[in-house]
């Protein structure tokens, strides 16, 4: 494994690995992981994000971004609103050198969060202002879609957006066709072995549009263990084993992949 994997989408700022981080560094570094690029959710996380980089230099890659869900104060989700990103704003251009994307932003209109109409209109607000700052920071963008998968790639194709990763991405294989077609890419995350619904759509991506990731403390193997970036050769094994491909040629274009997709994430 001497090219070393890049996890392009993890939360390792999480509350979750708060504890035993030291240990689960350990264990990326041992799985071969030479890059994570850490995303987040809301504003609060942003200075744990950017001290961990200072801790990690080597290992970490840092994003700032609102997600299109937010927690409110009993933990109950609720639509990400233009007032959360005022106090984001500031901060993305105070960090800007440091940061490697914009990320994680992008649009959630699953059912069971019953969006409504002022739901989505400010989820598209919110994330049409963070394309637009990426744009003007000229970084590339780390995307959520869930629900919505039409409607993010229509939008940022819109907007002009050609550097973006589709993250966890569950669309139809049309739309991410269309997708491929605007140079962007799509990556996978472990649980993705438990979802034989999504092989179709691996299958129809290019490999070269493919980047690994493992979306931890989400998204594992077991919906019930916490997930970590030392799991990142389960998402690598299965898109070898769909692609019928070996998990070096899989591991040595997904990294080239990311490095092509995060110019500013070095792989030491
Ligand atoms: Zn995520």
């Amino acid at each position: 494994m001497e090219h070393g994997f890049v996890d392009c989408h993890c939360h390792i700022s999480a509350r979750e690995f708060e504890e035993d981080l030291e240990d689960v560094i350990q264990r990326t570094t041992e799985a071969g992981v030479k890059t994570l690029v850490a995303v987040t959710e809301e504003v609060r996380e942003f200075d744990r994000v950017l001290q961990l980089q200072e801790r990690y230099p080597a290992l970490l890659a840092p994003c700032l971004g609102l997600h299109p869900l937010q927690r409110g104060p009993d933990g109950e989700q609720r639509s990400v609103t233009p007032k959360d990103l005022e106090d984001a704003l500031p901060l993305f251009y105070k960090h800007r050198e440091r940061l490697v994307a914009v990320g994680e932003i992008g649009l959630d209109f699953t059912p069971w969060f019953c969006p409504s109409q002022q739901d989505r209109q400010q989820q598209l607000e919110v994330f049409t202002r963070q394309l637009d700052v990426s744009k003007e920071l000229q970084l590339p963008v780390n995307v959520h879609s869930r629900s919505a998968a039409k409607v993010t790639i229509q939008t940022m194709r819109e907007q002009g957006i050609s550097a973006a990763l589709l993250h966890n991405f569950a669309g139809k294989p049309s739309v991410a066709l269309e997708g491929v077609k605007a140079g962007y890419f799509f990556s996978f995350p472990p649980a993705v072995c438990r979802n034989q619904q999504r092989d179709k759509l691996i299958k129809q991506i290019p490999l070269e549009h493919i980047c690994l990731e493992t979306d931890s403390p989400a998204l594992g193997l077991d919906r019930h263990v916490r997930n970590e970036p030392s799991n990142i050769l389960l998402s690598c094994r299965h898109i070898a084993d769909v692609k019928g491909l070996s998990t070096q040629t899989v591991q040595l274009v997904t990294t080239q992949n990311a490095l092509r997709l995060f110019p500013k994430a070095q792989v030491n």
